[in-house]
């Protein structure tokens, strides 16, 4: 018996961390019907494993840790995926475990309330701790009254309930601590990999992510012989923004303003912040003299812009626009940069808010 139950618990620990491997973070953020019921066929499937090797009580009773699935489900994806695993388990016992008879019905009528206790605990804004140890107890309680209700004989149950209660509070201590460890590092995992790709300020991508998708997006233009644009804006003047209304000022200042470029382009172009107040657009399949109509549209609707001020009132800004093209302007990916900087740095010059394109100033 030992032997079996200690098997049950290996393949729970396999479960959790294989689990959390393939669990994306859509999945842990909106728990939807879909990506439960899917958790809960998954769940049901170990609990199947696990009822292979229970341990045999009489000709017609076996005893394992299935109700551990019930739970895991539960905790990682809500109760849509506990219920979804107590129906499966249900339906396998029958079909599965030895046919239609008053131990199985009763055995799959076990897992449907477990499951409903389940769905019902999910419910209670307690700790995750105290939630999952209840889940846990309810589980073995119910499971022990149907061991009463089949076998009905002290010497055989006394034994086993000592064993059942015992290995089944430690492997529920043991699942809950493992579930809510990786779901704790899976959610830092997901976390840190934003940090490092979102600029913190406007939650457009930081440079390290426009360097990764401006690498994609040139081997995309490659191999499928398209344009690709590159706009590179910097704010006029942006030292007085915030000399005069402080760095919150600034700050505000280039939150709006990458609302306005996100709000500017098409859904797959790419906007970034590269770096203090110079941005970035990508627009793939995109011809130069679009990419120029594009960043003159982008141009104007900054300079009608009224930017908010945190300690209230509006100012208008302007930014200045250097564009070029693969493979129009430039042949490589370095070229592209270096033509759409060297065009940013004419506007400047030349007076700024305004757009030069690198095809203007490589004739002039
Ligand atoms: P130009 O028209 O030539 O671009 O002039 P400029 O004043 O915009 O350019 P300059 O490079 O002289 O100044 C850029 C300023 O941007 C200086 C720096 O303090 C400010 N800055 C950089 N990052 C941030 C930021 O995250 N927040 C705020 N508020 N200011 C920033
Ligand atoms: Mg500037
Ligand atoms: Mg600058």
């Amino acid at each position: 018996m030992l032997r079996d139950l200690f098997v049950n618990s290996c393949i729970l620990v396999t479960f959790i961390f294989t689990g959390s491997l393939v669990l994306q973070k859509r999945v842990i953020e909106q728990h939807r019907w879909r990506n439960q019921v899917l958790f809960g066929l998954v769940a049901g499937g170990m609990g199947i494993v696990l009822m292979q090797f229970s341990v045999r009580v009489t000709a017609t009773t076996i005893l394992d840790m299935r109700h551990l699935a019930v739970v895991l489900a539960a905790i990682f994806a809500g109760p849509g995926a506990a219920m979804t695993t107590a129906v499966v388990l249900a339906i396998a016992r029958i079909l599965l475990f030895g046919g239609l008879s008053p131990s199985s019905e009763l055995a799959a009528s076990t897992m449907l309330l477990i499951g409903l206790g389940c769905v019902w605990l999910t419910q209670r804004s307690w700790s995750s701790w105290r939630k999952f140890t209840i889940m846990n107890v309810y589980g073995l309680s119910v499971v022990s009254v149907t061991l009463y209700l089949l076998v009905r004989d002290w010497a055989i149950l006394r034994r086993l309930y000592v064993f059942y209660w015992i290995f089944g509070l430690l492997m529920g201590a043991l699942t809950t601590y493992l579930t809510l460890y990786v779901l704790r590092v899976r959610a830092l995992y997901f976390q840190l990999e934003e940090y490092s790709t979102k600029d913190f300020l406007t939650g457009l991508n930081n440079v390290r992510k426009f360097d990764e998708v401006f690498n994609e997006m040139m081997n995309q233009a490659q191999v499928r012989e398209e344009q690709l644009s590159l706009l590179l804006l910097d704010i006029d003047h942006f030292k007085q923004i915030n000399d005069t209304y402080g760095h919150p000022g600034g700050d505000q200042v280039l939150r709006d303003l990458g609302h306005v470029l996100a709000r500017a382009c098409r859904s797959f172009d790419v906007v970034s912040r590269n770096g203090g107040e110079e941005f970035t657009m990508l627009l793939p399949d995109c011809s130069h003299e679009q990419a120029c109509e594009v960043a003159e549209r982008v141009r104007r609707m900054v300079e009608k812009h009224l930017f908010r001020l945190p300690a209230g009132g509006t100012i208008r800004i302007s930014v200045s626009i250097g564009v070029a093209t693969y493979s129009e302007t430039a042949q490589t990916q370095y070229e592209v940069y270096q033509q759409a900087d060297d065009a940013l740095y004419s506007a400047k010059r030349l007076g700024r808010n305004r757009v030069i394109s690198a095809q203007v100033r490589s004739r002039s």
